[in-house]
């Protein structure tokens, strides 16, 4: 945020500062973009001059002359006038009365957006200066902003904002440039714009360590005219050879920039000790295969130092930078670096995603394989060829380099990335384990939001928790991350295990209750023995596996009191409690089985009121304490329990296969009614159908009915619908047989 002091009128010597300076901003666009607009640029310095009238930066300087040189940097980025006039007014929302509403009305909604996103990520509060949020922020501001040029005004404003970082206070100065740092560099590299990216670097440098930065500086100094001396025989041997070769290139020696020094140093973790860890050269080239006759040329010259060599031409980088590298050997074993590019890669380097606009408006194709290495330049390669005006083109240049990602921030400002139409709840399980299983609520920018809501870039999430509170099974349906997807399900079977144990632990009270045996009695001894037999380690894993199904009580009350079950009499007759219904329902072999979606070891059964059977679409519901009860999808009592949509609960039928492969033949009793002719043989002719069939029949009985109608049940073993489908349809084909009607309760 700039800093702004309200002083008295400018004098006259503001006023000519400013009108200079203004000159060089058109002079600059004529040159660069002679087609574009300037009067909206000159309506936007108005506008600028007016509202920041009376002003001061920290420096004395007039505040207008911030946004102007801001506007300045823009010019020479090449950018398009639109870009210039919103970053003439970047400033005018933030700092004075200004609307952007105001903005939009005169300057139209292209600026007013762009000034928007500026101000938006003034907002952001830049805290945390942990690399990988460093790393969040910078691919945050880039996913956020929908146009790409409200970033590059960014850039522009922090650069003038360290060049002029001397008039601020020493807290101030190292706070703006570690953020320099931190993010704006990164953001500026990311975006492949090294001229940016140098600067801001070496101005932040010398705030963030000026102890660093002064021993480079004195090391550089030192070794300045030797390093100069050595580079330009260098220089002169190689333009020697390129001309007798006869390529066209040219060669750039520098001593290198003191920040990249520095990160070379700290890197490998040495001292400058040798002036020829100071120097570069670079050849320029004008074509890509006179890049490789220089890179064979250099090393006929000079060895290459192994290990060294990279080719980021045939592998760009991921910002598109492109080059050869080569470290070589000169006399005395002098090591020094050599890039190599055409024209073409070194203005990619330099300006980076900006290199886009000058080529762009003149309207001449930019190098098409170029723009293939990235996504969002493949992206813009297909806006552009919807679009037959360059124009229209810019105006909607829009990025999106994250877009598997969305950007939130917790209230205090804090970024949370999480997946693509993640909810509140990924939200509050990012946060911590406890906030998602507690979360009741959530605010998203200060408003109520149901909790199955998407996220965007830029919300502020804010979660509502209750203690107590437990997660839904429904999270599930719309839960993206798989933080917060593995936390619920981990969650729900935690709390499965405990309910398991619960009715373990009545099951076999029971079953002890019957033969007159005391549980309370027992030793742990005893329950550890008994566990140990089952393979268990703990008791408790024991009473799990029995309210779960997978042990009967009465075998586990077996191991506990060896002989119990075999000598005594039960009490009453045992009615099918529930571990009998699971044994059979679920898990002993040749009965039917049912898995639950997701869940190896939920109680599952089916219910009474419909006792589904395999083929039958099916749903489950989680019962009070009794584990899953599994419907007919068509079964009425389905449609009472839809109200608690939470204890819904997608089940389906498994596979079964014995060991040899072939399907296994689990059957499920089924009662059927057969309304007929009351006449002799009928009963003997619907056994032989349903016996020809290899059907088991477990029960039959008949009714008389009226006028001369007999009913009668069967209850009989079916495999599946196909099977039941074909017996009834046996059935209705006998002579004197009027309806066969399965029914759902035996
Ligand atoms: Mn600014």
């Amino acid at each position: 945020m700039a800093t702004v002091h309200t002083a008295a009128a400018s004098p006259d010597a503001d006023k000519q500062q400013l009108a200079e300076t203004f000159e060089m901003l058109l002079t600059t666009v004529r040159q660069n973009r002679p087609s574009d607009d300037i009067a909206i640029i000159q309506q936007a310095y108005d506008f600028c001059l007016k509202h920041h009238a009376g002003q001061k930066r920290a420096s004395g300087d007039p505040f207008a002359l911030h946004p102007l040189e801001v506007a300045r940097v823009l010019a020479e980025m090449k950018l398009d006038s639109t870009a210039i006039a919103a970053g003439l007014l970047h400033d005018a929302v933030e700092d004075t009365p200004v609307t952007s509403r105001q903005i939009s009305e005169i300057f139209g909604e292209q600026v007013a957006h762009i000034v928007d996103g500026v101000t938006k990520i003034e907002k952001i509060q830049f805290a945390n200066r942990e690399d990988r949020q460093a790393e969040n922020v910078r691919k945050m501001l880039l996913a956020m902003v929908s146009d790409v040029r409200v970033v590059l005004i960014k850039l522009a404003d922090r650069l003038h904002n360290m060049r002029t970082l001397e008039h601020l206070q020493p807290e101030r100065q190292q706070a703006i440039a570690r953020e320099t740092l931190d993010i704006y560099a990164p953001l500026a590299h990311r975006l492949g714009m090294g001229k940016v990216r140098s600067e801001l670097e070496d101005l932040a440098f010398r705030y963030v360590d000026p102890v660093g930065h002064d021993q480079i500086s004195s090391a550089v100094e030192a070794n300045r005219q030797q390093g100069e001396q050595f580079l330009r025989n260098i220089d002169a041997i190689l333009h020697e050879r390129l001309v007798e070769h006869n390529i066209s290139a040219r060669v750039d020696w520098r001593i290198k920039r003191l920040y990249s020094i520095y990160q070379k140093l700290q890197r490998q973790r040495i001292t400058v000790d040798q002036v020829y860890d100071l120097l570069a050269v670079r050849v320029i080239t004008q074509t890509v295969q006179d890049c490789y006759a220089v890179f064979g040329l250099i090393h006929s010259i000079w060895r290459p130092v192994p290990g060294r060599i990279k080719d980021f031409i045939a592998m760009p980088r991921p910002n598109l930078y492109q080059s050869l590298h080569t470290t070589v050997m000169a006399e005395g074993g002098h090591q020094f670096e050599v890039q190599i590019r055409t024209e073409e890669m070194h203005r990619v380097a330099e300006e980076g995603i900006a290199a886009h606009w000058k080529y762009k408006a003149g309207g001449s194709p930019v190098n098409a394989k170029d723009e293939q290495r990235l996504a969002w330049v493949r992206q813009i390669v297909e806006w552009q060829r919807d679009m037959t005006d360059p124009n229209e083109f810019l105006s909607t240049l829009k990025i999106d380099l994250y877009p598997e990602e969305v950007y939130t921030f917790t209230p205090k400002g804090k970024v949370v990335v999480l997946p693509k139409e993640a909810t509140p709840i990924d939200f509050a399980y990012s946060i911590h384990t406890e906030v998602g299983n507690t979360c009741t609520g959530a605010k998203v920018n200060g408003r109520m939001v149901p909790l199955r809501s998407r996220l965007r870039n830029g919300d502020i999430v804010e979660i509502l928790t209750q203690n107590g509170h437990t997660p839904s099974r429904d999270w599930l349906t719309f839960a993206k991350s798989s933080r917060a997807r593995n936390k619920i399900k981990h969650w729900l079977n935690e709390h499965q295990r405990e309910r398991a144990i619960e009715i373990g632990r009545k099951l076999l009270d029971r079953e002890a209750r019957k033969y007159k045996i005391s549980i309370a009695q027992l030793t742990d001894t005893d329950h550890a023995r008994a566990a140990a037999d089952y393979g268990l380690a703990n008791p408790v894993d024991l009473l799990a596996g029995i309210g779960f199904g997978k042990f009967s009580a009465r075998q586990a009350l077996n191991r506990l009191v060896p002989g119990a079950t075999s000598t005594q009499q039960p009490e009453t007759d045992s009615t099918p409690g529930m571990s009998d219904a699971v044994k059979r329902v679920f898990f002993s072999k040749g009965s039917d089985s049912l898995t639950v979606e997701g869940q190896n070891d939920l109680l599952v059964y089916r219910a009474r009121c419909c006792n589904p059977i395999r083929g039958e679409e099916i749903v489950g519901y989680v019962t009070r304490g009794k584990g899953v009860a599994v419907h007919a999808r068509n079964c009425p009592n389905v449609q009472n329990l839809l109200y608690e949509s939470d204890r819904r609960i997608a089940v389906e039928w498994a596979h079964m296969k014995d060991e040899e492969g072939s399907p296994q033949r689990a059957t499920y009793p089924v009662k059927m009614t057969i309304y007929c002719d009351d006449r002799a043989g009928m009963l003997r002719e619907m056994t032989a159908v349903i016996s020809d069939d290899g059907t088991n029949i477990r029960a039959v009985e008949t009714k008389a009915g009226t006028e001369a109608e007999a009913i009668v049940e069967f209850v009989v073993d079916a495999y599946d619908v196909g099977h039941l489908i074909r017996l009834m349809n046996g059935l209705r084909r006998l002579p004197g047989v009027r309806d066969v009607q399965r029914q759902q309760k035996l």
